[in-house]
C-alpha cells in the first residue's frame, strides 16, 4: 500500500469532516450509510457531503462494496492512514514523512520527522496482508473477517506493541523510545543501526550471543516472552566513538506471558533461533547448554511482572483475547524460520489473504533482500521528506 501523504494538504476542512464520520460509523457499520455520513458529518441535505465523498472514493480513502444493498461506503487502509498521519501532526508528534525503510508482510516502516526536524519512525500495522500456511479452520477465521475488523486487529496490534515498549523502556530494557500512538499506528525512536540479519561479521560473537540469551532471561524475569526473538527484529546499533555495539529489540505485537499455556515452547524457539542464526552465520556454537525456561521463570518478582502490568492498563484482557486468537490462527511471525507451532497444523498451501485489501494495494509485498537494503543507514540519509 502506497502512503501518500500529498492529497492530505488538499483535503478540505468538509472533506476531514466527513472522512471522520465515516470512521466513527465504521464502529456499528461496515458500510457506513451515505445519509448516516452526513448526519454524522453535521452535513445534513446539502451537496457538500457528495462533492466530499467523490474527493475520499477518487483519492481512495473511502470505498463502495460490491454488490452492496444500500448506498455507502467503508474507510479504506488508505482512509485510516490519513486520519492517522493528521491526528499525529496535529499533536506535533510527526511534521514530515519520508522514505519506507521496510515492508514486513503485516506492517509498513516509515522514518517521519518530528517538529524540529528529529528523525523518527512510523509503524503502520497492516494485519490481514499476510499469505500463510495453515489449516483450513483457520483460513475460515481469516476469510470471514471484514476489512472493519483487520483494522480493528491492526490497533489492537498498535496498541499492544505500544503498551509493551512503554513499560519495557521505562524499566531498561534496550528498546526504541515510544513517542506516540494511535489507530493502527505507532511512533518510535529512529534506532540508527542494521538490523542482526544484515551483519555478517561480529568481533565478539561470544559477547552479542551471552547478551541476546541474557536478554530472553531478563524479559522472562518480568514475565515475558518476545515471541519473535530473531535477527530480523534485532537493530545493532553502534557507538559512534566507543564503537561498542547494542542490540536493541523491536517488533512486540506478538509477546506472551509466561504463564501462557505454550510459553516454554516460545521461550525455546527464541532461544533456538538465535542458536541457529549465530551457527549459521557466525559458525558459533555455545558450550554452554540453555537458557532454560525453568530456570528463568524461578524466583520471579511477582512485583514487577509487566505482563499483568501491561494488562491492568492501556491493553485490555478482550483485546488481548481477540489478539490472540489472531495470532493463534496465523502466527506472527513473517519472518522466523517456520517451525512447528504447537498451535497450528502447518500444512503447505501458501494460501493468500488479501481479498479484504482494497485494489490499489497490489504491490506491497516486496522481497526480503531488498528490505534489507533498504534497512540500511545509506538508504535513509538517502532521504526525500513530504511536509504533512
Ligand atoms: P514487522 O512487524 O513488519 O516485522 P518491525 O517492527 O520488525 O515490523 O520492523 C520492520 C523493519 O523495519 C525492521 O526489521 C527494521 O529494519 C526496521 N525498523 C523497525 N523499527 C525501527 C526503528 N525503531 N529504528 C530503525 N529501524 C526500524
Ligand atoms: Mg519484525
Amino acid at each position: 500500500m502506497k502512503l501518500d501523504s500529498r492529497q492530505l494538504r488538499y483535503l478540505t476542512a468538509e472533506d476531514w469532516r466527513v472522512l471522520t464520520a465515516v470512521e466513527m460509523g465504521s464502529k456499528n457499520h461496515e458500510l457506513v450509510p451515505t445519509v448516516l455520513i452526513a448526519q454524522i458529518a453535521g452535513l445534513r441535505g446539502g451537496s457538500g457531503v457528495h462533492k466530499s465523498i467523490a474527493t475520499l472514493a477518487k483519492s481512495g480513502l473511502v470505498a463502495k462494496i460490491k454488490n452492496a444493498k444500500y448506498d455507502g461506503y467503508r474507510l479504506t487502509y488508505g482512509g485510516l492512514d490519513y486520519l492517522s498521519l493528521n491526528t499525529l501532526r496535529k499533536s506535533d508528534a510527526v511534521f514530515s514523512l519520508g522514505n519506507q525503510i521496510g515492508v514486513g508482510k503485516e506492517s509498513d516502516i516509515f522514518v517521519v520527522a518530528d517538529p524540529t526536524g528529529k528523525q523518527l519512525v512510523l509503524k503502520l500495522h497492516r494485519l490481514g496482508r499476510i499469505s500463510f500456511r495453515t489449516v483450513k479452520a483457520n483460513r475460515d477465521y481469516l476469510r470471514n473477517r471484514s476489512s472493519g475488523s483487520w483494522m480493528y486487529l491492526s490497533r489492537l496490534a498498535a496498541t499492544k506493541e505500544y503498551a509493551f515498549m512503554q513499560v519495557l523502556k521505562r524499566e531498561g530494557f534496550p528498546v526504541p523510545e515510544p513517542i506516540a500512538q494511535t489507530r493502527h499506528t505507532l511512533v518510535m525512536e529512529l534506532i540508527d543501526s542494521f538490523p542482526l540479519r544484515s551483519i555478517d561479521n561480529v568481533s565478539n560473537p561470544l559477547k552479542l550471543y551471552g547478551e541476546l540469551m541474557e536478554l530472553i532471561v531478563r524479559l522472562a524475569k518480568v514475565g515475558l516472552i518476545h515471541g519473535d526473538f530473531n535477527e530480523f527484529n534485532l537493530l545493532i546499533k553502534e557507538d559512534p566513538v566507543t564503537k561498542k555495539s547494542t542490540p536493541i529489540l523491536i517488533d512486540f505485537p506478538q509477546m506472551l506471558s509466561t504463564t501462557h499455556e505454550n510459553a516454554e515452547w516460545y521461550f525455546n524457539r527464541d532461544v533456538d533461533c538465535i542458536k541457529r542464526f549465530f551457527s549459521r552465520r557466525f559458525g558459533f556454537t555455545s558450550d554452554e547448554p540453555g537458557p532454560f525456561f525453568a530456570d528463568a521463570i524461578k524466583d520471579v518478582d511477582q512485583s514487577k511482572r509487566l505482563d499483568i502490568e501491561v494488562e491492568a492498563t492501556g491493553f485490555s484482557r478482550k483485546m488481548a483475547k481477540d489478539l490472540d486468537r489472531f495470532v493463534e490462527a496465523v502466527g506472527f511471525r513473517n519472518e522466523a524460520e517456520e517451525d512447528e507451532d504447537p498451535t497450528v497444523d502447518n500444512e503447505e498451501d501458501g494460501h493468500e489473504v488479501d481479498q479484504d485489501y482494497d485494489e490499489d494495494d497490489s504491490e506491497e509485498e516486496s522481497e526480503e533482500e531488498e528490505d534489507e537494503e533498504s534497512n540500511s543507514r545509506a538508504a535513509k540519509e538517502d532521504q526525500t521528506e513530504e511536509e504533512l
